[in-house]
């Protein structure tokens, strides 16, 4: 369908009368897959991409990528980090006065025993983190750190299992996974490997890839003319598969964490087949929430599969770490606190 050209003449402003060959589309409709706008975009983006100015800006960019390249912990991938702490944190303390207000009313009183239990957890883990860590900046950063821990009380059937640390060193869990950790061990499961995502900035690597998004998704967009297609493409193309990538780098440097931390490991088997059994059930129930909340995790076979071909390695990190030696309480030190200051 073609959109009639719609003319500014004999409007408030009078032009003056112009020759055929100068006139100008005043507030002229365009369709964006029109082949001379398609043509005319070629011809700007070829233009753009040999402009002298053009190649200041793209020098400076790779500058800025190569000086922004972090060493991710344990696995030693290199990625893409522009995103200083203090801003990190700052975004933390949003997302958490958001979450705090969204579920004020269902957060389980901090009276109750399991805040302790969990926080001892915390401490061990926390303290390995620190204790083992070749990064100064990053260890006085989460000495630093405000920890505290929430609890949701959540209807089991309607939530997925979840639990969550904001930057900020804000510890979120959900009641529905407190039943498939079921001890000690699948807690620190689960804390490790969030704790692992603090560790390894996963939300500012996500958060330095955003403006590249943005901005990719904005020319696909003045090419192609549809968004949707863009915008499924770059989440499948780029992010899914980053996303999955660090679920999986955030699983294995919390086994090394549990490891050194002395937690029993093939409970953290025990604790994904649980979740696999759960995310069935919430798969036959075809909730768009909970499947939408899965497809961005790697599937939990791969995770239990790779978690069984590490633990030998892991056996033998934990051996070294002491933790079958007699020791007269390894972490009787309990003036590492990292809750309540
Ligand atoms: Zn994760």
């Amino acid at each position: 369908m073609t959109i009639p050209r719609v003319s500014t003449r004999n409007t408030f402003h009078q032009l003056p009368p112009l020759r055929s060959s100068s006139l100008r589309n005043y507030a002229t409709y365009k369709r964006f897959n029109d082949n001379g706008s398609s043509r005319s975009t070629q011809f700007n983006y070829l233009n753009l991409l040999t402009n002298r100015r053009t190649l200041y800006f793209a020098g400076g960019c790779l500058g800025f990528y190569v000086y922004n390249l972090h060493e991710a912990p344990v696995t030693h991938r290199y990625r893409f980090i522009w995103i200083p702490y203090w801003l990190e944190s700052k975004i933390g303390d949003y997302s958490y006065r958001q979450i705090l207000s969204q579920y004020q009313d269902q957060i389980i009183p901090h009276s109750n025993p399991l805040y302790a239990r969990i926080g001892n957890i915390m401490n061990k883990l926390l303290t390995v983190a620190i204790e083992h860590n070749d990064n100064e900046s990053q260890r006085q950063h989460l000495k630093n750190l405000h920890w505290s821990i929430n609890i949701i009380k959540v209807d089991n059937d309607k939530y997925p299992p979840n639990a969550f640390i904001l930057p900020n060193g804000k510890i979120f869990i959900f009641s529905s996974i407190l039943d498939i950790c079921k001890n000690d061990d699948g807690l620190a499961t689960v804390l490790s490997h969030e704790l692992s995502h603090q560790l390894a900035h996963h939300s500012s690597e996500q958060l330095s890839k955003q403006p590249f998004y943005i901005l990719l998704s904005t020319i696909l967009y003045s090419i192609t003319g549809i968004s949707r297609i863009n915008d499924l493409l770059i989440k499948g193309v780029l992010e899914m598969p980053a996303s999955r990538e660090m679920e999986s780098e955030a699983d294995r440097i919390g086994l090394e964490l549990m490891a050194k931390s002395c937690f029993n490991l093939t409970e953290s088997v025990k604790f994904w087949e649980r979740m696999h059994q759960a995310e069935q059930s919430f798969n036959g129930m075809g909730d768009s929430k909970l499947l939408q909340f899965f497809s961005t995790h790697p599937q939990t076979e791969k995770r239990i599969h790779d978690i069984q071909h590490w633990l030998p390695e892991l056996e033998h990190l934990k051996e070294s770490s002491g933790c079958y030696e007699y020791q007269f309480g390894k972490f009787s030190d309990f003036s590492k606190n990292f809750f309540n200051r």
